[in-house]
């Protein structure tokens, strides 16, 4: 049985629809573009889905568009997270100009655009002079995608070159002039603390939500969430807080895991796990099968109250070989990976609602007077869907079906 047909009409209903959070089969009626109606299914004239899975645009918060796609000519060559830091220095100096990383960030917008996601955060390498060359291409890109993927940009630095004052005065204006995110790649060195504090006072003082990759290590005495946590708390840091990856959360002693999800909780920091991403890096040496995986603490996290979002992270680049921007794929890997599905429950929330809110947009709910921004998924319950791909699936944007092809790779060759 093939998925049917939607109209073209400015208004109709779907019938018989199972939606995220609802026992039972629901009616959504779309009308003029936007959701006009949501109530138990009752019958009538309109298409019938059959009790199939219909979920919201998706919404991935940790993402490195201009990063994407160089697999070609930059390779991990011991697929570690040296190697890959090393092989995309090497790519960068050598490639992104404009134009390169314009074809790439656009290629995995409209891979994601294909794959029914409705906003994008992305971090962006922001040393000088890439700085001055990806924020601009990020400007257009935020303008021209405006209505079909939201984006978001987080500058993503190492701590030390907060030293550098012209740099930091020129990354602020790049930042205030793209309603920009500071981020920053936190693992333990020296002077730590003095370097948080110092993040945190920058974002403060320029009303920057913060966006961190922290501990992406196996190494247990990496412990900078905590410390993060405490200090956000010291300052009484007002903005939104996010930590990517927190890979080393998860070789914690248990007293130690239970004081940081306290921290975290009462600092209101939102987590994002990369668990595709982990599982290529962490634990991987040459000619060894890895024992340990990385990924963080996605259970302990939730049951504490923190909201916890999974996202893509890389996409074919030497930090991950694959990725297509597609989050059912990255929330079929995460219930597989940290088993998810004892009960299945509310987890699809990792890549709709819980990403939504901690980006501060209207997103990832099915709500009555949204856009009718919905995914129709040839699946009825959480196994039929987690077992395939589903690249049949209806992406809905504003009502109308949009075209799901993914773009041919051969659009990355140079010109
Ligand atoms: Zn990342």
């Amino acid at each position: 049985m093939s998925l049917p047909s939607i109209p073209g009409t400015s208004r109709f209903v779907l019938r018989n629809v199972r939606t995220l959070g609802h026992e039972g089969l629901r009616d959504i009626e779309v009308a003029a573009g936007c959701v006009a109606g949501i109530t138990l299914a009752a019958g009538g004239a309109g298409v019938d889905l059959a009790g199939r899975i219909v979920w919201p645009g998706m919404v991935d918060l940790h993402t490195h568009l201009d990063k994407g796609h160089i697999w070609r000519r930059a390779e991990n060559p011991d697929g570690s997270f040296l190697g890959a830091r090393t092989a995309v220095a090497a790519d960068r100096a050598a490639h992104w100009t404009a134009a390169d990383v314009s074809r790439r960030f656009e290629f995995a917008l409209r891979c994601a655009h294909a794959h029914g996601t409705v906003a994008m955060r992305t971090h962006i390498d922001s040393l000088a002079p890439q700085d001055r060359i990806s924020w601009p291409v990020f400007a257009e890109m935020r303008a021209k995608w405006a209505g079909r993927i939201a984006l978001q940009g987080v500058a993503l630095i190492p701590l030390e070159a907060l030293d550098d004052a012209a740099y930091v005065r020129e990354l602020v204006a790049l930042l205030k002039a793209n309603d920009g995110i500071l981020g920053g790649l936190v693992m333990p060195m020296p002077g730590l603390a003095e370097r948080l504090s110092a993040l945190l006072r920058l974002a403060a003082e320029n009303g920057f939500d913060l966006d961190l990759h922290m501990d992406e290590t196996l190494a247990a005495e990496a412990r900078s969430l905590p410390l993060l946590a405490q200090l956000a708390l010291e300052c009484g840091f007002e903005g939104r807080i996010v930590a990517g990856h927190c890979c080393s959360l998860s070789v914690q002693p248990d007293g130690e895991l239970a004081r940081t999800l306290d921290l975290v909780a009462r600092a209101r920091i939102g987590v994002v796990s990369l668990p595709m991403c982990n599982m290529f890096l962490q634990d991987r040496a040459t000619a060894r099968t890895p024992r340990m995986r990385g990924v963080t603490m996605i259970q302990e996290l939730a049951a504490r109250g923190i909201p916890v979002a999974a996202a893509s992270d890389n996409t074919r680049d030497p930090f991950y070989a694959y990725g297509d921007h597609d989050l059912l794929e990255v929330y079929r890997e995460a219930v597989r990976i940290a088993h998810l599905d004892r009960p299945f429950g509310d987890w699809a929330n990792l890549v709709t609602s819980t990403p939504a809110e901690l980006m501060g947009l209207p997103a990832g709910r099915i709500q009555v007077g949204a856009p009718a921004d919905l995914v129709i998924f040839h699946a009825r319950e959480p196994t039929e869907l987690l077992a395939r791909p589903h690249s049949d699936r209806i992406v809905l944007r504003a009502g109308r079906v949009i075209d799901t092809t993914p773009p041919d790779y051969a659009e990355l060759d140079a010109p």
